[in-house]
């Protein structure tokens, strides 16, 4: 891959003055000798590569330790430590309150489509689902197939490129909880704001974009997310649960399946994913020290989305956008080319320029770029430069 041996001079290209290169985001690119590629897979996806660095070097011998990561005991004290920092990065991150358990889990984000209703959904009671996407679509048929489910919003109609005004959802109060999908990770919508839902609780699946803004948790009753997109390597899921909804978790339920048999246990009830939680702490740490916490992530995240953005909405509407102005996603960009035949030729080209998995979700095809936090804006710029080029090329042979 050429495109990612991105120099100083190519990111000037870009035409903001020096003076605003944040220099700590150049330790995130490739060094020359390297073939890493942008990769913008939709997960599992790019990780810092600070981080893989620091990983690499510690491989063999986690420091003091004279072992790995990989072979040292989940209750020995090295672990301890590891699986501790991890629980106080998320929670300093979020700036969570001691009312919030936080779990590490595994079964990844499909898990928690059935652990949530087997815990939070009683038997007299229903779960109000906003159906804003394809994931929330598969939570909610997996609730069906566990309790009672009422669909209170769907997005369907206009192939999910949308989302409702969550001050005009008419949720049902009697409801156990409602339930929704923070960004749908395949069709590119994002929430901003989310309901107020008093006491019901309100659960949200943020796989793909926990970690990515700043985010008030006391919104939610529950809110989890697998790791593979911004969190960490696939193999741990966060789950963060409001402490009086554990009470909620039925004793007869299988251990694993039970959330409060995790808090009981610290996230040890059985032996945790070792390797997936210390590279989930690197990440914090990565977050919190060298790129501003989550404002300052989430600053660079709007810029590189809208750079973008930006050129899908310019006038030559060779690029059309799949999600609504007003919803789109800072995470997944999707949109479509003129027709099939052009969108398998520019994820060929891009790809043969060192800009990979840019094909859409098999379900609905087009092109979707996921930039979560460990894409460095020198790779959306050599993206949209592609982009530009590519729409050049064509509209010039039309
Ligand atoms: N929810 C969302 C929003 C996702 O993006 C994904 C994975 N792409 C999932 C759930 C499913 O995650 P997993 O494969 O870890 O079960």
């Amino acid at each position: 891959g050429l495109a990612c041996k991105v120099s100083c001079q190519q990111w000037l290209g870009d035409d903001r003055p020096v003076a605003t290169l944040p220099g700590r985001f150049l330790m995130n690119i490739v060094p020359e000798t390297s073939s890493r590629v942008f990769n913008f897979s939709s997960g599992p996806a790019a990780l810092p590569l600070p981080v893989l660095e620091r990983a690499r070097d510690e491989l063999l011998e986690l420091p003091g330790c004279g072992a790995s990561i990989m072979e040292i005991s989940h209750r020995s004290e090295a672990f301890s430590r590891i699986l501790e920092s991890a629980q106080a990065g998320i929670r300093q991150l979020l700036d969570l309150p001691e009312n919030y358990e936080v779990l590490f889990l595994q079964g990844g984000a499909r898990l928690q489509f059935a652990m949530i209703p087997m815990n939070l959904l009683a038997a007299d009671s229903h779960a109000e689902f906003i159906v804003s996407g394809s994931w929330s679509e598969k939570a909610r048929d997996e609730a069906a197939g566990l309790g009672t489910v009422r669909t209170c919003w769907t997005g369907l109609d206009g192939a999910f490129c949308q989302l409702p005004d969550p001050a005009e959802l008419e949720l049902d109060e009697t409801a156990s909880y409602a339930y929704l999908t923070s960004n749908e990770t395949i069709q590119g919508v994002q929430f901003d704001e989310f309901p107020a839902t008093g006491n019901l609780p309100l659960i949200c699946d943020a796989s793909s974009d926990l970690l990515s803004r700043p985010l008030d948790c006391q919104q939610f009753g529950l809110i989890y997310a697998c790791a593979q997109k911004n969190v960490g390597p696939a193999g741990v899921t966060v789950v963060i649960i409001r402490k009086d909804l554990l009470e909620r978790s039925r004793a007869e339920l299988p251990g694993y399946l039970n959330y409060a048999e995790h808090a009981r246990h610290g996230s040890r009830y059985n032996t945790p994913p070792t390797f997936a939680i210390y590279i989930l702490d690197l990440v914090c740490q990565w977050i919190a020290n060298e790129m501003g916490g989550l404002a300052g992530i989430d600053q660079l995240n709007r810029e590189k989305a809208e750079l973008l953005y930006d050129l899908l909405d310019e006038p030559s509407g060779f690029y059309q956008g799949h999600a609504k102005t007003s919803c789109r996603s800072r995470m997944n960009v999707t949109f479509r080319l003129p027709n099939p035949d052009l969108e398998s030729q520019f994820i060929q080209s891009a790809a043969e320029q060192g800009l990979t998995s840019l094909a859409g979700h098999r379900s609905v095809g087009g092109i979707r770029a996921s930039i979560y936090n460990a894409m460095p804006i020198e790779g959306v710029v050599a993206l949209r430069d592609f982009m530009a080029d590519f729409r050049d090329k064509q509209m010039e042979a039309t």
